[in-house]
């Protein structure tokens, strides 16, 4: 008998994963690589919304613990995978400039926002005022941690490289059973592919797909993140990462050539060299009506639960939301309103 199934082996799936390792629990992953949110993203942590200037939900108890929880993964894996990454924010205009420093001055974002403002040396870029220093933020390799810890669920026979067929599913009171495995509790993290779930598919994930372009260019020489009306995030070797695309209607896995022509447009106002498109990837985020997580266990099951809805922030809210869930599973700790499923009963 083992103590969990795991459902999707995503920024979500690795995060419950983790715990169940830290807690010396014994489990089996099922993966089909339906879904890319997680291989696809940008990678950045950043406690702070730079559109709007206000901390993100959450943010201070987040990076306490996700930070360590990345070093903690490098450390058991061996492999290299937080990055240290400023990020600049691009200001558009001098009254932008000044909400930069009101926010500086309040709670929470005191820690975040540097109020030294920044001179663009970089000739490849137009900068017309400073850049506002977000503190705190950086980068995770998300696909090579993924690739890594995959491997390692492989060598520890843990891994099944399958669709998990929900029709299959057998759930009794004390365990469930699937194609010949039984286990105390199973657990479903399968992202955007939660709209395939019976047994969750009332919860209401929206989705909001999101496209990035890979560029190369010799000439930009950027070392940091900029963030104007696209990120450019760079990822060594004269490579970068342009985007991200907000999609609510297209539901679609592929890549659009509407994307790639509205992230090019938005580079152009601000990118001043030449550069060439070199890749291009798609990934649905899944995204909640409430913008919170969702974590809990089945109202008609108690050992079936879910962790799903990171949205458009996985890095931050996975480690964290993850860690509440188990203590909520295995030690009957109350998750706290906002983001357990019950909020969402009467939608069943
Ligand atoms: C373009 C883009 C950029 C982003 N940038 C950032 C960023 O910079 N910082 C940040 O914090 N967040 C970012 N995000 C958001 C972040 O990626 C998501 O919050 C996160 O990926 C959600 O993880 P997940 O595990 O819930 O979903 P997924 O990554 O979708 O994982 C679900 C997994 O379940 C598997 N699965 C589904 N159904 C089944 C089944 N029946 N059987 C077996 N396996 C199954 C899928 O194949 C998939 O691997 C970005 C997202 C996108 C799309």
């Amino acid at each position: 008998m083992l103590d969990y199934i795991v459902v999707g082996f995503g920024l979500a799936g690795l995060s419950f994963v983790e715990q169940l390792e830290l807690n010396n629990r014994s489990f089996c992953v099922f993966e089909n690589y339906s879904q890319k949110s997680s291989r696809v993203a940008g990678g950045l942590f950043n406690p702070v919304i730079l559109k709007r200037f206000t901390p993100a939900w959450s943010a201070q108890e987040q990076l306490e613990k996700s930070i360590p929880f990345y070093r903690n993964i490098e450390t058991k894996l061996q492999e290299s995978l937080v990055i240290d990454l400023p990020i600049l924010r691009r200001f558009n205009s001098i009254e932008e400039q000044n909400t930069w420093f009101e926010a500086c001055d309040k709670p929470i974002l005191n820690q975040f926002l540097s109020t030294k403002l920044l001179k663009n040396s970089n000739l490849a870029l137009d900068i017309p005022y400073s850049y506002g220093k977000v503190k705190h933020t950086g980068r995770i390799d998300i696909k090579g941690m993924l690739s890594a810890y995959l491997r390692y669920l492989d060598q520890k026979k843990c891994l099944v490289n399958e669709s998990f067929e929900y029709n299959e599913l057998i759930i009794n009171e004390d365990f469930v059973a699937y194609n010949g495995l039984k286990a105390k509790n199973i657990i479903f993290t399968e992202g955007f592919g939660i709209k395939n779930n019976p047994l969750f598919n009332y919860l209401p994930v929206v989705g909001n797909k999101g496209e990035y372009i890979i560029i190369k260019s010799e000439a930009l020489q950027l070392e940091e993140a900029v963030k104007s009306s696209v990120f450019i995030i760079p990822l060594g070797d004269n490579h970068y990462k342009i985007g991200a695309t907000y999609n609510h209607d297209d539901k679609s896995p592929e890549i659009t050539n509407t994307a790639r022509k509205e992230i090019q447009k938005k580079l152009e106002r601000f990118l001043k060299v030449d550069y060439e498109v070199v890749g291009q990837v798609a990934g649905i985020r899944p995204t909640v009506r409430d913008r919170r997580p969702l974590a809990g266990t089945h109202p008609d099951y108690q050992n079936v639960h879910i962790l799903n809805g990171l949205g458009s922030r996985g890095i931050l809210i996975g480690p964290t939301t993850a860690e509440h869930l188990y203590n909520h599973i295995e030690h009957n700790i109350s998750l706290s309103k906002e983001c357990d499923i019950e909020r969402f009963e009467k939608l069943r």
